[in-house]
């Protein structure tokens, strides 16, 4: 009998589900791999659109060039699962059935009940949303002048804030166009959570790129042109970009497997509460299980340098790709009814960028707390390469290489 695996999305935790399924599965299986675009974008690497829209054709990879030719693709907009049936229902398709399910469906932008906001902000979640931003951002230039210049302002501090910001900056200081840029923050302090040294880096970026950053402000009301703030404060925009926090998609709203924020639990083997469906990327909250079995030396190194194993792992491209690495195996295994391995997160560093400039934190391997400069714009690149090299071809890597 045929078993039917279903992979929903084509993120990084897709692609690599779908390569790792390819790579662990035996004959008597069907991959059928669903997604709303029949493309691979390279997320992490939007934001570089913003600035030169051109760079879309180095962002978005085919899913054929990244499935083989026995994996068949549906391309629609999932919108729910029905796990007693075993059933994907695609908008305007037929329902698709499976044996195990793998949502990969990534994240949606929050926008946490302020009024206003979801209605007004641009939002930074696809391509699409890329280039809107590039043209709202060209055309508010274009009606500015030196005495008024155009007012961007960035919601959320984060790693879509911080980059969005850059991208936003790198636009203006290429174009010489008269722009004010302002990144705004709830918490107390930027890039919140992470590292002080990690952030004052970033901060010292930004402030060099001419970027206003205000922290402790918190987004209550949005109408077309201002921001109303928690303490009475107005903020005129004419563009405004949300990137104040992630929640998941739609499609599992309704679905019966437990969800927090429609994002799906799931435990170190990415089973979520349905013994079919698996979870993985930032779709799936995978709790970290430090019962779930033996780590290798390596890992057990690596824990001890980066204790944290201990939550989830943060909604990264990393993450997504690690977790997509390791799902086809345990899916091989659900098969086969072997036990399924643990996986847990190991922090292997992380990377902003600021425009051309970059700041590495935590790098594994290198004995440095936090570092900017050459190696760590290198670095970034780097990661950006592998990832399109590995999962595509190294021609579409070296050719991507100069807009990373
Ligand atoms: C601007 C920006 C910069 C970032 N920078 C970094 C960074 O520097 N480093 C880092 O590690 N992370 C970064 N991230 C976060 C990173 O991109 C995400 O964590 C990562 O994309 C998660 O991968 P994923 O596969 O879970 O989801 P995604 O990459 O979002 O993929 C989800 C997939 O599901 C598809 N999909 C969604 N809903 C449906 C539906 N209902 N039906 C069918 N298909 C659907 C989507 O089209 C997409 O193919 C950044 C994110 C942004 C937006």
């Amino acid at each position: 009998m045929v078993t039917k695996i279903t992979v929903l999305g084509s993120g990084y935790a897709g692609v690599a589900a779908v390569q790792s399924l390819e790579d662990e599965l035996e004959e008597d299986t069907d991959i059928v791999w669903v997604s709303e675009t029949n493309h691979h974008l390279v997320l992490h690497e939007v934001h570089r659109c913003i600035r030169d829209p051109a760079v879309r054709e180095k962002v978005v990879i085919p899913v054929d060039d990244l499935k083989s030719a026995e994996t068949e693709f549906v391309q629609g907009t999932v919108t729910g699962l029905d796990v007693d049936d075993r059933t994907v229902h695609v908008d305007g398709e037929e329902s698709i059935d499976y044996d195990y399910c793998v949502v990969c469906l990534g994240s949606q932008t929050a926008f946490y009940g302020i009024d206003g906001l979801a209605e007004h902000a641009l939002t930074l979640k696809n391509l699409g949303d890329a280039l809107t931003i590039h043209q709202q951002v060209e055309a508010a230039a274009e009606d500015a002048s030196d005495d008024d210049p155009a007012q961007v302002v960035v919601g959320g501090a984060g790693l879509t804030g911080i980059q969005t910001a850059g991208e936003v900056a790198a636009f203006r200081d290429e174009r010489d166009v008269p722009v004010e840029i302002r990144l705004i923050e709830m918490e107390d302090e930027i890039f919140p959570g992470h590292d002080h040294e990690f952030q004052g880096a970033i901060r010292n970026k930004l402030e060099r790129m001419d970027i206003d950053t205000t922290t402790g402000a918190t987004v209550s009301e949005v109408d077309d042109e201002t921001i109303r703030f928690e303490d009475e404060d107005l903020l005129r925009y004419d563009v405004f970009v949300w990137a104040g926090g992630v929640r998941g998609d739609d499609a599992l709203a309704d679905v019966d497997i437990d969800t927090e924020h429609d994002r799906a639990y799931a435990n170190s083997t990415f089973k979520t509460s349905d013994d079919r469906v698996l979870a993985i990327g930032d779709a799936a909250l995978v709790e970290q299980d430090a019962e779930g079995g033996p780590l290798s030396e390596q890992d057990a190194w690596e824990a001890v340098v980066n204790p944290d194993t201990d939550d989830v792992p943060p909604p990264t491209a990393e993450a997504a790709m690690e977790e997509g690495e390791h799902v086809g195996e345990n899916v091989a295994r659900m098969i086969d009814d072997r036990e399924p391995v643990h996986w847990s997160y190991i922090n292997k560093g992380t990377l902003v960028s600021v425009g051309d400039e970059a700041v590495a934190h935590d790098i594994l391997g290198i004995p440095l707390n936090t570092f900017s400069g050459p190696g760590a714009r290198v670095l970034k690149k780097s990661i950006s390469a592998r990832w399109i090299g590995e999962s595509s071809s190294w021609l579409a890597a070296a050719k991507a290489w100069p807009d990373m």
